[in-house]
């Protein structure tokens, strides 16, 4: 990996930490250190580890609504025109159901082979309350914010999406007497992007706390029960961001996917470590924009609408799910019943938010649908924290995919970049405060205070 001759990457440093803290915290658990009342849990997992994780997650998610509205906005006006607008967002939205349809499917199919719960008969104790899913017409009449400010206090992606996409319109509407108004949405757009990167200056840290604490709690006697399971699930979960993502990318762009899988891999640690595609966004966007070489009239879009609608991760894991659970319960489920699992589970996905635990929240309503029955969600509960992290890993994968091939498709990819492995390596130099620069600052200002 290059370091640019300024010292180690960014990216290197995150993974440093990624695995480290797998190590320490697995250590922590197999070592019985993270007994309840002892000094290790109490001051360093639920202590230090705990507080530097949460506050890192907290300053993500701090920047993901400025980020969103500003670079949104910015990228209507970018690009200018509405029908390439329009093409973006059919394209984006068609290829991510696609990717989804693929995923559960594949994840099935190899579920039905292996059999995983097959003769477990585990019929016992478990317990879950499902949740009903909302009517479609109302996930529609949801995207129209009544109270956009609300809309961005509630981060409510889909509301917030649509405002800044008729905001951006509006102003390419108005046009030259815009121009200020425009003008200062890219300079702020700008300006929250060296937030990200001053917030991501101290990710390797925190992505060591965050991983270090999930390892340190996770019930690892419980992976042994259910190994069939885990292991059917993360091989099809790997299956999808290795074989079949990987061709789509190919097939669809030409790009090359072991780039791709490279510059990825920070934002997979990311999603990995927060187990939130939303979260995740503005390192998703960062990595989209300047390592992979996507304008931001594309990405601005795809990135947070693939947040929000985009989870084959999660439609993984549903599927898989469904198959050992039906096991388990010895239900058979005929063609129609998977063809229907995969018709909920794709819709499913786009009511997903993207935050920690949901899909398994709304794995309910595929059961529902399918006559399973819902407590035995209960039986894999258990082990569903480990799995959201894997799965969220790949489901900001499928994010960037897409985002990588409209943007390919459109002519708003720089291609150079895409291939070049040092394009936009953040490293320590990035965060030089440039003593000139605060000075000019300092200097306008006084001009203008002078002035009034
Ligand atoms: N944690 C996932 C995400 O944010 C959603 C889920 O599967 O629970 O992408």
């Amino acid at each position: 990996m290059s370091t640019n001759g300024k010292g180690m990457s960014l990216t290197l440093k995150v993974l440093i930490g990624m695995v480290t803290g797998i190590f320490v915290g697995l250590a922590i658990n197999l070592g019985g250190m993270n007994a309840e009342g002892s000094f290790i849990n109490e001051y360093i997992v639920g202590g230090l580890f705990h507080v530097v994780g949460k506050m890192f997650v907290s300053a993500l998610k701090m920047l993901v609504v400025p980020l969103v509205l500003l670079s949104l906005i910015s990228g209507v006006c970018g690009i200018g025109n509405l029908s390439t607008l329009g093409r973006v967002g059919g394209k984006s939205f068609a290829l991510y159901m696609l990717t989804t349809a693929i995923a559960i499917a594949s994840a099935i199919g190899l579920a039905i082979i292996v059999a995983p719960g097959k003769g477990m008969n585990a019929v016992t104790a478990a317990t879950f309350t499902g949740k009903e899913a909302p009517p479609l017409t109302d996930v529609l009449i949801n995207i129209i914010p009544t109270n956009p400010v609300q809309a961005l206090a509630s981060s409510e992606m889909l509301q917030i999406i649509f405002f800044a996409i008729l905001l951006g319109i509006s102003i390419l509407m108005v046009g030259k007497k815009a121009k200020h108004l425009m003008q200062g949405v890219e300079i702020g757009n700008e300006v929250m992007m060296k937030m990200v990167h001053i917030i991501m200056s101290i990710a390797p840290y925190a992505v060591f706390c965050l991983i270090a604490q999930s390892m340190a709690e996770l019930g690892l006697d419980l992976l042994g029960h259910l190994a069939g399971y885990v292991l059917v699930l993360v091989a099809a979960l790997m299956l999808h961001l290795f074989v079949t993502l990987m061709i789509i990318l190919k097939v669809f762009s030409g790009l090359n996917p072991v780039i791709f899988l490279k510059k990825m891999r920070s934002v997979q640690v990311f999603g990995f470590s927060t187990a939130s595609s939303n979260a995740t966004i503005p390192v998703t966007l960062r990595t989209v924009t300047e390592r992979l070489g996507v304008d931001n009239s594309v990405a601005s879009f795809t990135v947070p609408f693939g947040a929000t609608i985009n989870m084959d991760g999660t439609a993984i894991m549903q599927g898989v799910a469904t198959v050992f659970i039906a096991n388990v319960y010895n239900v058979e489920l005929g063609v129609m019943g998977y063809l229907t699992v995969i018709l909920m589970s794709v819709l499913a996905s786009v009511g997903t938010a993207g935050v920690p635990g949901v899909g398994l929240i709304m794995l309910s309503m595929v059961f529902t649908q399918v006559g399973l029955p819902v407590e035995g969600i209960g039986l894999i509960l258990g082990v569903d924290r480990l799995l959201d992290m894997i799965r969220t890993a790949v489901n900001v994968s499928g994010d960037a995919a897409v985002s990588s091939i409209v943007a390919k498709s459109e002519g708003k990819m720089d291609v150079a970049v895409y291939n070049d492995p040092d394009a936009g390596l953040v490293d320590d130099a990035d965060l030089d405060i440039d003593e000139a620069l605060e000075l000019e600052m300092a200097e306008v200002i006084h001009q203008t205070h002078d002035q009034q």
